[in-house]
């Protein structure tokens, strides 16, 4: 059994094929996916799509749509928050790589979601790119963290180490099966199978084997192939482990 704990699939990439790529997925040892909806304008087409079966869903605010949090897309969250196979606030963050919408207004709208996410109890899953320093920083103006995961992990082995101080997972996704991974690898290698989750974060970031094309939740197994092959652990552990992880961490019951 694997778990996607991060997917696009409402994207419109997969419109031609939404329903056979989740049977693909199903029928390749995927036995849930998380559909994540980070974007006001598509939330409705998540929500509609999390209703398939083995589909949850998890809402947020990314940073490159940070500009439209307003009060009405905060109300409209927190009722989508509330649904049923909603199983976090996410993915909410910083990305200073892109800088889409304006860095104060990034760090507006995160510290929101946070403080959103500790209010209804629900873990957060954390965007963070070139800009783990910051996140620090704003982590110890809270006062008080929630549950969550640094999806997509970006970081050094220190950024990693203090990631897992706060009690926060690292999720792993295709980047850590290309040739020039070392920082990753060496993550993975350094850090306990029990803070790991593996997701695709497709159509984004195609693991190797399929690099340039679309990616899908089914080539999840090849991120647990990589971690498997770098921890010099059995797949199915991997699988196994990474399941139980982020069944406990989003609390999906069984
Ligand atoms: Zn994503």
């Amino acid at each position: 059994m694997l778990i996607d704990s991060h997917a696009h699939i409402s994207d419109g990439k997969f419109n031609a094929d939404r329903q056979e790529t989740v049977k693909r997925a199903f029928e390749n040892g995927v036995k849930y996916i998380i559909e994540v909806g980070c974007d006001p304008d598509e939330w409705d087409k998540v929500s509609e799509f999390s209703k398939n079966p083995g589909i949850f869903s998890m809402f947020g605010i990314h940073p490159h749509d940070a500009v439209k949090f307003n009060d009405n897309t905060k109300s409209k969250l927190e009722t989508l928050l509330s649904g049923k196979n909603c199983v976090a606030v996410g993915e909410i963050g910083l990305d200073y790589h892109y800088d889409l919408s304006p860095r104060n207004v990034q760090k507006k709208v995160f510290i929101e979601q946070m403080k959103l996410a500790l209010r209804i109890n629900k873990p957060v899953c954390i965007h963070c790119r070139s800009a783990y320093d910051d996140l620090f920083k704003f982590f110890d103006e809270l006062k008080e963290l929630p549950k969550g995961v640094i999806h997509c992990f970006s970081g050094n082995l220190d950024d990693a180490k203090r990631v897992l101080d706060l009690d926060f997972l690292i999720g792993i996704d295709g980047p850590c099966t290309y040739p020039k991974s070392d920082k990753l690898k060496e993550v993975i290698a350094n850090t306990d199978i029990s803070k790991l989750l593996v997701e695709t974060d497709c159509p984004y970031l195609a693991p190797q084997a399929y690099r340039g094309q679309r990616n899908e939740p089914a080539y999840v197994v090849e991120i647990a192939k990589k971690i498997s092959e770098i921890k010099n652990m059995p797949f199915d552990e991997v699988c196994k482990i990474t399941s139980s992880n982020t069944v406990k961490l989003f609390n999906m019951g069984n």
